[in-house]
């Protein structure tokens, strides 16, 4: 499945992490080196993780003198927390000086842990999109601490970097629910997801791209034709309580967004995943599961309801597990797909809805 967009012609280069291997072959051109150079520079990027273009060693002394200044777009790692269940998360300083955050997520294979406690089956890593987040949901802490911009397609690409080179392991899937708001930030988006599919071979089946909505792009982003998943933070079963946990669904009505969303799995043939935080007494009742049901027939999707994980700035109460499974159970009544999806990383603040990007 390629990926067309953005084009060559509409990239800087430097910073060179993002870039493709044609991008690359064509710069190193321009620097009146042989194409073969450029192969070399993306196995350094991509392959060894080089921080610096003076390092790469297979290149001529005095070319690497003069190419040491010139940026690669990695960024450092300012603060990492553990979680009791393994996930990390980490504290990123970019070039100039904002801070972002990341999550690597291990999921172990219990039963090969005894002999090789290191054994992964998958490592997930929960990328952001921009530092803070301008939609301001209700129930996320992210959007508590304000927007400062989009990340450029490097930034995105260098967490996952980052977070396989922490982990000596391989990444296997990436989930876009890190800050920010994905589809505010299209064409840098679709940059990094060409780069982690093409440059660090990650398959675009195992790259979900979650979004609150906005109007337009979910159709915008079909005409890409991507294997990704795309998930949709749904939160509410009507109009009326989803503006009131989120303000930009004043914009758009939650009948617009699903017809897009229908329209996004009529033209990609990939099912939509609807993402439901769970609000005690607020939108966990069984008449909301009726109504969400209702909302969802005969649509090709999955509903993953997530329990609300607390943050400071508001009230709100994780439901009970019993209210959990009985919401579960009527939509399984009515034949939605479902599950339940309890975050990870909860006890570091690395969950859902937990970021914010300090300690
Ligand atoms: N802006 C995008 C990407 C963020 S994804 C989006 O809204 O989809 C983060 C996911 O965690 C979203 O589904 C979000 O609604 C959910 N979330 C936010 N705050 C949460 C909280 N306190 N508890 C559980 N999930 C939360």
């Amino acid at each position: 499945m390629s990926i067309t967009i953005p084009q060559l012609s509409t990239i800087s280069l430097p910073p060179l992490l993002g870039a493709s291997l044609e991008e690359l072959k064509a710069w190193v051109q321009e620097q009146g080196q042989p194409a073969y150079r450029g192969k070399q520079l993306h196995d350094w990027i991509y392959n060894q993780g080089v921080r610096s273009l003076a390092d790469i060693s297979v290149f001529p002394k005095k070319w690497r003198s003069q190419l040491a200044e010139i940026p690669i777009g990695r960024s450092t790692i300012d603060h990492r927390s553990v979680a009791p269940d393994g996930t990390v998360k980490y504290l990123l300083r970019l070039t100039d000086g904002q801070v972002i955050e990341t999550v690597g997520i291990p999921t172990y294979k219990w039963k090969q842990r005894r002999e090789n406690p290191n054994s992964l089956d998958r490592l997930t890593v929960c990328v952001s999109t921009q530092v803070g987040c301008p939609m301001a949901c209700d129930f996320c802490a992210t959007g508590k601490g304000g927007y400062q911009r989009n990340l450029q397609r490097h930034e995105i690409v260098d967490q996952v970097l980052t977070v396989q080179e922490d982990f000596q392991q391989r990444v296997s899937n990436i989930v876009f629910m890190g800050l920010g708001e994905p589809l505010l930030n299209t064409d840098n988006v679709l940059g990094a997801i060409r780069c982690l599919n093409q440059d660090v071979g990650i398959g675009q089946r195992n790259i979900t791209v979650s979004t609150v909505g906005i109007p337009g792009r979910i159709r915008q982003l079909a005409q890409h034709h991507l294997q990704i998943t795309l998930a949709v933070s749904l939160h509410a079963p009507n109009q009326a309580l989803r503006e009131k946990l989120i303000p930009s669904a004043h914009h758009y009505q939650i009948d617009d967004l699903l017809a897009e969303c229908r329209e996004y799995v009529e033209i990609t043939g990939r099912r939509v995943s609807f993402e439901y935080i769970l609000l005690a007494g607020f939108n966990d009742l069984p008449e909301h599961a009726e109504e969400l049901a209702k909302c969802l027939r005969g649509f090709q999707s999955h509903v993953n309801l997530i329990p609300y994980n607390p943050i400071s700035e508001v009230d709100y109460q994780r439901p009970s597990s019993d209210r959990i499974q009985a919401f579960e159970q009527v939509l399984k009544q009515h034949n939605t797909a479902v599950s339940i999806r309890y975050s990870r990383g909860l006890e570091a603040d690395a969950a859902c809805g937990q970021l914010r990007a300090s300690k």
